[in-house]
């Protein structure tokens, strides 16, 4: 049996002397220690010392319907008694796949009929690639082997995943681009708060809009497989594109032919109160690559939905040669068909939009109008950012180094609320089960790491 009883201390020594963590440096955080997550209910989080923290960010965005359901976990009980593991590779199936190929025909936005599965938001990105590439080259136009798509986007981790992404300290991990493959392009974001200067949100999108168009004219339309962007920037800050951004990004994917592939990671399963973030920003994709909420995070899976034109034109392909051991892993897919009943069983996507979204948002809209250094809130549905700001009228922000990001993102640990620091943003998507009471919870803790950071600066 597994020991779970050590001190905190004994968890963290042992963690600094053999498990290396993901986006950290190793030798910072076995100095400072980490946080030991123990046990979790709804949308509460405990950690070694009995803390109970309220998480605002559903784990990685990905915890949607909440902690300790049931149903979820009787699903993967259940399908691992039944039949643990099997492939899809040679001529075989199960019913776990199929069946939540079905489901997903149903909750995507219409035209949506044909799914093929991965482990992870990286792996079905790359999958993206090598299909895409794939469908150009039956089409009879191979040379289209080139990606866009922008600065401060969040697309993966793999090697293609990086490419596709838009993070710069990505791209130079191995030296200058020593991630960063051949054949992947970026544009800029559309991020008005900060790069908008003195035009309009509406001038401002078109114009980074626009700039689609300058990349795949450089680069000559012929050599441009597609465009990849999530409808809301996640991990870049929850940045809500300008009305005028995605119409003119649709026209001119559409005008040169290029593909449109909606990252729905972090949009997708009700996050910005429809179940795609491309039905709330009104959006018609190609492809829109799925992960996170699909399992609520309880297993890892992940799928891409391809629109019938595009399925049309691998079906008469010849082989796709490409796949993962575990693509549709039946104890997954299981829980994936679990996740997507309580989803609709609870309403929670009308939730989101009707009820506990708008109410999120009135509650920080108060912070933008009573505290100062609040910029903007932005988001849709149960995804916000709030901007840190120095200055408000100005739109100044904090510099990298004041970092005040980092210093909100410490007083959120010491008040047990979790809340994400992304540059000088700080990041709200809590579980979609959220309660109102829950929401005024997180307000009220918001504030007061708010508060005290404004202090640490001598802005209040
Ligand atoms: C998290 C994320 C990914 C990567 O998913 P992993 O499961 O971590 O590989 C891809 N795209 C977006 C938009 C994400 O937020």
């Amino acid at each position: 049996m597994m020991n779970f009883n050590r001190t905190t201390a004994q968890w963290q020594e042992l963690d600094r002397d053999h498990h290396t963590h993901p986006f950290s440096d190793p030798k910072a955080l076995g100095e400072k220690g980490t946080r030991v997550i123990t046990k979790a209910e709804g949308s509460y989080i405990w950690d070694s010392d009995d803390n109970k923290i309220l998480d605002g960010m559903a784990g990685l965005w990905c915890v949607n319907v909440g902690y300790g359901r049931t149903e979820l976990i009787e699903a993967a009980d259940r399908q691992m008694r039944q039949l643990p593991y099997y492939n899809s590779f040679f001529q075989t199936s199960n019913p776990p796949q199929i069946e939540l190929s079905r489901l997903l025909s149903e909750v995507t936005p219409e035209g949506f009929n044909h799914f093929f599965f991965a482990g992870s938001g990286s792996e079905a990105n790359d999958t993206n690639v090598r299909l895409v590439r794939h469908y150009w080259d039956i089409k009879g136009q191979p040379k289209k082997k080139t990606f866009i798509s922008r600065h401060n986007a969040y697309h993966g981790s793999t090697l293609a995943a990086t490419s596709l992404g838009g993070m710069g300290y990505m791209h130079n991990m191995g030296g200058e681009g020593g991630s960063l493959l051949p054949g992947f392009e970026h544009i800029g974001q559309p991020f008005w708060y900060l790069e908008g200067g003195d035009m309009t949100p509406e001038e401002f999108g078109l114009m980074r809009a626009q700039e689609l168009e300058t990349k795949i004219l450089e680069l000559g339309a012929d050599s441009v497989a597609a465009f990849i962007a999530e409808p809301i920037q996640g991990a870049g800050g929850v940045i809500v594109p300008p009305a005028t951004y995605w119409p003119e990004i649709q026209r001119i994917c559409k005008k040169y032919d290029i593909l449109l592939i909606a990252d729905e990671v972090i949009c997708g399963f009700g996050r910005t109160g429809n179940w795609f973030g491309s039905e709330t920003m009104g959006i018609k994709p190609d492809l829109i690559t799925m992960a996170k909420g699909l399992s609520s995070g309880y297993l890892p899976i992940a799928a891409i939905g391809m629109q019938d034109d595009f399925f049309a034109v691998l079906n008469g392909g010849g082989d796709i040669n490409h796949g993962y051991t575990y693509s549709g892993h039946p104890v997954a897919s299981a829980v994936a068909i679990a996740n997507i009943h309580y989803i609709r069983d609870h309403n929670l996507v009308e939730k989101v939009r009707e009820d506990t979204g708008p109410y999120l948002h009135a509650g920080l809209q108060h912070l933008v109008d009573s505290h100062p250094i609040v910029g903007e809130v932005r988001g849709r549905g149960l995804m916000a950012g709030i901007q840190l700001v120095k200055d408000k009228a100005s739109r100044t922000t904090f510099s990298g180094d004041e970092d005040a990001g980092t210093v909100c993102r410490d007083h959120c640990f010491s008040n047990n609320l979790i809340m994400r620091g992304v540059g000088q943003s700080m990041i709200i998507s809590p579980p979609l089960t959220i309660s109102r009471i829950e929401i005024d919870e997180l307000l009220a803790k918001a504030k007061i790491c708010l508060d005290a950071t404004g202090r640490d600066f001598g802005l209040m």
